[in-house]
């Protein structure tokens, strides 16, 4: 197309200026149909001019305008933003039939001038997809909308079928025949599947020029090719250009899914055609090239992806459909072969034959370890046979999924991140010569000599059938060479019958005797190569694939390795597996493997001072803690409805720690369950339903403490307050409601206002005595005092949940309520309980657990049983014999001292409170706005340092510390270190 262009840079300079006010300096940016000019000012637009507006491409720039500002109104800020000109007009005419429009720049690179992409910037890219077609689901439009978003147009796959008329202009005749065959296969087969789905407005145009690659973020332009289509449709369209420089489309793809899922979740339905689509999208793409350059010969931007589009189509094309399904299936968190669940369902029930001459419980065994984390692995025959020798075992056995570093060959080499070390079999070892049965009736399928060094050699698999007539294989590798004779395809070998002898180390290819034996799902059109070992970054695929043969051997002692796989996978994997509002910490979060007193451990074996953690109380895996629950996991676990000393002692010791009458115990396994029992016992004693709570307050996730956590009903994704909860100012005297003289008056005079505001009888008045989810407020002398006689004198109970500071935390006291002097009815305990153990309590008085005792039984399968009193008492203990209340106290003043040092330098700190290690450093930029990107910016930072730190409060401007109570000055030195080197960089 010629550049008709109605203004040049300079004009459009001058445009811009008249129109929108905006001083920028213009230059001009490549463009397929329309005239663009990148305006650098203060900040970075797009000034878009069409050169020739007829009524219909009027209504579409109208229409994108519409879109866009959807978008930005529903905070999607992934898309360019319309900039409004004077009198807020977004489209303003240029000349007569011309046009402008300005748009928000999005900094960056387009995604197709990058060589390669990570998995994680793939499935950022489906992410991206996903987030502007969710959106776009809600758009309301009209009839005109709809009908030219259906209106004849060439990248409208809906319309795909109609580019058999022109797809006789492919000059490659074998890629004449497959666009064909595409598009055929599409009306015949996938038409009328498409049909069936909803429709919505879609982008549709996802290519990867339309992508910018940001530092952190991606953006999607242009909006000038929105149809109205199932959002399957744009995804495909999408997903065809992410493959387009691999040479493994299909895995390219199938991780774009797991993207896009992870936020739009797409049914299997959708996914069964999904490839298709993609390969409609790429075919469409060389037919309408081929029309194109024929009218355009000269144009580069035409013919930019050509070369990639038709390889792509030819590889997606010929690759397996079953492994593709399998890849797809896996990419949005099932198990990746629909069969193998009854497979496996078959062979728990199933007898298999013994595969050596006898059972794996009548041999003596030893475990090989191969993997990358054994430097000595025996890798002779001769080291084997020695093993074999000073441990007395009969067999040797290689484990399933271990991360192996024994493989040689281009796709085996273990730097890269899609290495091939994950065995998929088992190794049984034995001297050459070893025969090997079939555990189940099969029939050969194929065998092969592989005769590459460090392949198979020998190797045979066998077909076998499920009792509902579901095929499964199984593969032995590394036989010997005399075993070939008997093997013909097609030939039946019955349970118990010789399947081979195990190969010497010559004939099998360089291997001590043993054979690979693997269970196999599908061939995956790999037939005898089939994977023997799986690519590192595609590990969960391949266990729904390749299952543990331990299935058919039933090796006692199990023969699964459970390799790490890296923190990306991990990352990945727990997008689809994982509920998405379970949030990680830390823009790239951290892996962490181990943990030891105040420090956790990543998988580099970085160190990280751990800020965070008041649930592992007494340090991390603290040895008396670990001592105590392996000693009793050994000898007992049960629950309480039989005597058993350890959970009347430990009960008595807890509630020996609170104040009279105090006295009566109930164990149970979280925080929630604390308060959702303490909800019970004070309906049962009051006989009255409402609760009040404080503002920002939380007390845990099930429903009944979520309806009592404003935190959460008042918070995003919240639903209010249910009538039966009044929600109390929290007194905070530093930014809260009433600051200042008689603010805590004040204060229990709003608590009085939400009782009467109930309108019902009282039942209880919930609250921490450092409000945690507030950002660490502690509640005002004289509070507490005050609101539990006014709550009693309403009838009500005074619950205090010591769920996050309890056990010797706050330093001065062992409780935060005794800091207050009063004493609760019922008081609930959580985290630091177990150590990480799921342990929490409820304690109250004998009254109340009376009218609790009301003849419907308490029951609690784990809440109490052996194992966690041994623990919990053990806890309770170390608090004692390491003095850790005291260093809670000592540290905590240590601690609070120095940022106060610090605060006096710099004043965006501006409150520091708490009580023992229990802490709270408020940041603010003034007095009205709170720091809260500096805050997240600080949290980065020290991370980067090693050391953990979280933040809360309702700005998020909080920085809480609430440590394991073992730090020590050293550890409190480098956290001021570390904050002061973060202020002095600001
Ligand atoms: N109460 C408070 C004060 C809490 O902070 C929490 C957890 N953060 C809970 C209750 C709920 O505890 P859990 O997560 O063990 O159910």
């Amino acid at each position: 197309m010629k550049n008709k262009t109605t203004l040049d840079a300079n004009a459009a300079k001058k445009f811009l200026q008249a129109n929108w006010g905006i001083k920028a300096d213009l230059s001009a940016l490549p463009s397929e149909r329309d005239v663009n000019f990148k305006a650098v000012g203060e900040k970075t637009y797009v000034l878009k001019i069409y050169p020739e507006v007829n009524a219909t491409l009027k209504a579409s720039l109208n229409f994108q305008n519409k879109v866009l500002n959807f978008l930005q109104d529903n905070s999607i800020h992934c898309a360019p933003a319309v900039i409004g000109a004077k009198k807020n007009k977004t489209l303003i005419p240029v000349s007569k039939s011309s046009y402008a429009r300005l748009l928000s720049f999005h900094d960056g690179v387009a995604w197709g001038n990058a060589a390669t992409h990570s998995g994680e910037e793939i499935e950022q890219l489906g992410r991206l997809i996903a987030t502007v077609d969710k959106k776009l689901a809600s758009l309301k439009i009209t009839q005109t909308e709809k009908n030219s978003l259906n209106a004849p147009f060439m990248w409208n796959m809906l319309q795909a079928g109609k580019i058999l008329n022109w797809s006789g202009k492919i000059e490659d005749q074998e890629l004449r025949k497959l666009v064909e065959k595409t598009l055929t296969n599409f009306q015949k087969n996938i038409v009328p599947e498409l049909k069936k789905l909803p429709k919505q407005v879609i982008h549709n145009d996802g290519n990867d020029y339309n992508i910018i690659v940001g530092s952190e973020t991606l953006s999607l332009i242009d909006f000038g090719d929105m149809i109205y289509a199932p959002k399957i449709v744009g995804a495909a369209v999408a997903a065809a250009y992410v493959g387009l420089k691999s040479e493994d489309p299909v895995k390219e793809i199938a991780t774009f899914v797991r993207g896009y899922h992870s936020i739009n979740p797409l049914s299997l339905d959708e996914l069964s055609i999904f490839l298709e689509l993609v390969k409609v999208r790429l075919a469409s793409s060389v037919a309408n090239a081929a029309l194109q350059r024929g009218n355009n010969p000269g144009n580069e931007y035409l013919s930019i992806s050509q070369n990639d589009v038709p390889r792509t189509l030819k590889l997606i094309d010929a690759f397996d459909k079953n492994f593709a399904i399998f890849r797809l299936r896996n990419a949005i968190g099932f198990e990746a072969n629909p069969n193998a669940k009854a497979i496996r369902d078959f062979l728990l029930t199933a007898k298999p034959a013994n595969i050596l001459k006898k059972s794996f419980n009548d041999l003596k065994r030893v475990y090989i370890n191969w993997s990358f984390d054994n430097p000595e692995i025996p890798r002779s025959t001769s080291a084997i046979e020695d093993l074999m020798a000073k441990t007395g075992a009969d067999v040797t056995i290689g484990y399933y999924c271990e991360n192996r570093n024994v493989y040689q060959g281009e796709a085996f080499k273990p730097e890269a991140a899609s290495a091939r070390t994950f065995h998929l079999g088992v190794d049984i070892g034995m001297p050459a010569g070893t025969e090997v049965f079939a555990p189940l009736d099969g029939i050969i399928e194929v065998f092969n000599n592989n005769s590459t060094h460090l392949d198979y050699g020998p190797v045979v698999i066998l077909r076998h059938k499920t009792d509902t007539g579901i095929n499964f294989w199984t593969l032995y590798g590394h036989l010997s060479i005399d075993s070939m004779p008997n093997w013909k395809i097609g030939k039946e070998i019955k349970a118990g019958e010789l399947v081979g002898r195990m190969g010497k180390e010559e004939e099998n290819v360089g291997w001590p005797p043993h054979t690979h034996f693997q269970l196999l799902t599908d061939l995956c059109g790999m037939g005898i190569d089939i994977y023997g070992v799986a690519p590192r970054d595609e590990v969960a695929l391949w266990r729904g694939i390749s299952l543990n043969p331990n299935l058919i051997l039933s090796i006692p002692n199990g023969t699964d390795a459970h390799a790490k796989i890296s923190p990306e996978s991990i990352r990945s994997e727990r997008r689809v597996v994982i509920s998405q509002n379970l949030s990680l910490n830390f823009k790239k979060p951290i892996n962490i493997v181990s943990g030891s007193g105040a420090y956790l451990f990543d998988e580099k074996g970085k160190s990280y001072l751990d800020l965070v953690n008041n649930v592992a109380h007494v340090g991390h895996g603290h040895p008396r803690v670990v001592a105590a629950a392996a000693a009793q996991m050994s000898v007992l676990n049960t629950n309480t409805r039989y005597l058993h000393q350890s959970v009347v002692e430990y009960g008595k010791a807890l509630t020996s720690t609170m104040p009279d009458p105090l006295s009566v115990i109930f164990f149970v396994n979280s925080g929630s369950e604390a308060n959702d029992l303490a909800i019970r016992l004070a309906r049962a004693h009051t006989k009255a339903k409402a609760v009040v709570a404080l503002r920002h307050g939380y007390h845990g996730h099930t429903q009944s403490v979520v309806e009592i956590s404003p935190y959460k009903f008042l918070g995003k994704g919240g639903q209010g307050a249910a009538s039966h909860v009044g929600v109390a100012e929290l007194p905070d005297l530093f930014r809260g409601k009433f600051t200042g003289k008689n603010a805590t008056d004040k204060y229990i005079e709003n608590l009085k206002k939400t009782i009467k505001g109930l309108k019902q009888p009282l039942s209880a008045f919930f609250a921490e005595s450092i409000v945690s989810t507030a950002g660490q407020i502690v509640l005002p002398d004289g509070y507490l005092a005050a609101a539990y006689k006014l709550v009693r004198s309403h009838g009500g109970v005074c619950v205090s949940d010591e769920v996050q500071i309890g056990m010797g935390r706050v330093g001065d006291k062992f409780w935060g309520f005794e800091l207050h002097g009063v004493v609760p009815d019922i008081v609930t305990l959580g985290k630091p309980l177990g150590n990480g153990h799921p342990l929490a309590a409820v304690v109250t008085t004998p009254e109340i657990a009376a009218s609790f005792n009301n003849g419907m039984e308490y029951f609690n399968t784990f809440g109490g049983n052996p194992v966690s009193a041994a623990i919990g008492q053990a806890v309770l203990e170390v608090v004692y014999d390491q003095k850790l209340q005291l260093n809670a106290k000592n540290m905590g003043e240590y601690l609070r001292l120095g940022v106060k040092e610090l605060g006096k330098k710099y004043p965006i700190i501006s409150d520091v409170r708490g009580s023992g290690l229990f802490i709270g450093v408020e940041m603010m930029i003034d007095e009205k706005t709170p720091a809260t990107k500096e805050v997240a910016d600080l949290m980065e930072f020290a991370l980067a340092k090693g050391v953990l730190l979280s933040c809360d409060g309702p700005d998020n401007n909080v920085l809480k510390i609430k440590p394991p109570l073992v730090i020590t000055k050293n550890d409190v030195d480098l956290l001021l270190t570390v904050l002061s080197d973060w202020l002095a960089k600001k």
